[in-house]
């Protein structure tokens, strides 16, 4: 491979790619209001020259390179979180702001900055004739801010679409990444009966028998567990409701829910035992849900899904993470250190459900994600685009 000749067309487009990026920040596309966006990328998809550009049933864009054998995904999600008060933002979230080399706005890192590197690195595997005996799908995917990984059930299952490798391109600060800890979300409900507030003796209160849960999941949380890369495991309560016929009564129902977050070897049956096991849990008759999302996309497709996202980590000497590695090595001139993010993406659904080796390297820093100072440097573009127009060719050369 020609490494120069990609270098220089990575900085000749570098321009056109920071211009693609500030477009589609200005075009809002939170979770589920995605179609201006994708539209927006499909065209640019098909003026810089991809085979294919077609939009699936859920609303995802697919970006096709190539006939070859080997399938590799590059996957961005270009759904955002919302703004929060505008009034914290020095610069306007959907003006895409260029100043001194930043690209500011909501999404710039998390991560449509991902996105315009990906198409400009399509252009240059035209361009530089890098095709090989893959294909190359490039993928803007929806809902993932909502519900991270329904993108990829819904592409593995239902579009039949199984990759060999899949490409997360998230923020990394372009270090390469091999997972993360998955998270669930759960809901523990307690039942009493109720009476008269003035004789509670009567009934049976469902917010005392929820008590020494609560003071339970604190203790719970000290004993998580979970290996030395990724990390423990944490539980915390990130909710309590409860429910009387009156505010004079006492209460027959009360609810607490969970946010865990999944250590390596958590999984949704573990993490439901864990609880049915504590004391309180049982005395109390107490029972565990967990909780579906089901909200339409775009498209008005229904997909649903329960709350759980599993943890996934790619072994330190897997082929294909050392394909990533030969890739960063050649295109940078430097040994990647792999690392890990602190949030979570679609890889839950890629590698965590579907076991499909998947890592990550994107554009702009974690840090920035979700917040009011959300950023790309216009060089992490340049970046990103050698490596992701390298990887194909150096991957199914390697298979
Ligand atoms: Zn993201």
């Amino acid at each position: 491979m020609n490494y120069k000749q990609i270098a220089r067309l990575a900085s000749d487009y570098t321009d056109d790619s920071a211009k693609f990026l500030r477009d589609i920040i200005a075009i809002p596309s939170t979770s589920t209001k995605e179609g201006p966006v994708i539209d927006r990328i499909g065209e640019e998809m098909t003026a810089v020259g991809f085979d294919e550009v077609l939009i699936d049933g859920m609303g995802n864009i697919h970006g096709r390179i190539g006939t070859g054998k080997h399938l590799i995904a590059m996957d961005g999600h270009i759904d955002t979180v919302d703004v929060g008060n505008p009034k914290n933002w020095k610069h306007d979230p959907f003006k895409g702001k260029l100043e001194n080399g930043i690209i500011y706005g909501r999404g710039a890192s998390d991560m449509k900055g991902a996105m315009a590197a990906l198409v400009y690195a399509g252009k240059i595997i035209k361009e530089a004739g890098l095709e090989d005996d893959y294909t190359l799908m490039v993928t803007g995917t929806v809902q993932e801010e909502d519900c991270d990984g329904l993108c990829w059930q819904y592409i593995i299952k239902e579009e039949k679409i199984v990759p060999e490798v899949v490409v997360i391109t998230e923020p990394t600060n372009l270090q390469i990444y091999r997972g993360h800890r998955g998270r669930m979300e759960l809901e523990i409900i307690v039942e009493g009966v109720s009476c008269h507030g003035s004789a509670p003796e009567r009934g049976d209160n469902a917010i005392y028998k929820m008590a020494p849960i609560i003071q339970d999941i604190e203790k719970l949380n000290e004993r998580l567990t979970g290996e030395p890369f990724l990390g423990k495991g944490t539980v915390t309560i990130s909710q309590i409701r409860s429910g009387a016929p009156s505010l004079c009564a006492v209460a027959d129902m009360a609810a607490i829910y969970l946010d865990r977050r999944l250590a390596l070897g958590d999984t949704i049956d573990s993490v439901i035992k864990e609880l049915e096991s504590l004391e309180s849990f049982q005395r109390a008759g107490a029972k565990v849900v967990v909780p579906q999302y089901e909200v339409a996309s775009y498209k008005g497709l229904k997909y649903p899904t329960q709350k759980y996202y599993p943890t996934w980590l790619l072994d330190e000497n897997h082929p294909v993470l050392n394909a990533a590695k030969r890739t960063y090595r050649n295109v940078f001139n430097k040994d990647a250190v792999p690392g890990k993010w602190v949030f979570s993406t679609n890889g839950v659904a890629t590698m965590g459900m579907f076991n499909i080796p998947s890592f990550g390297f994107g554009p702009a820093n974690e840090i920035h994600a979700h917040s009011v100072d959300d950023q790309c440097p216009v060089r992490h573009l340049t970046e990103a685009m050698k490596f992701y127009a390298a990887f194909p060719k150096s991957f199914s050369a390697s298979e």
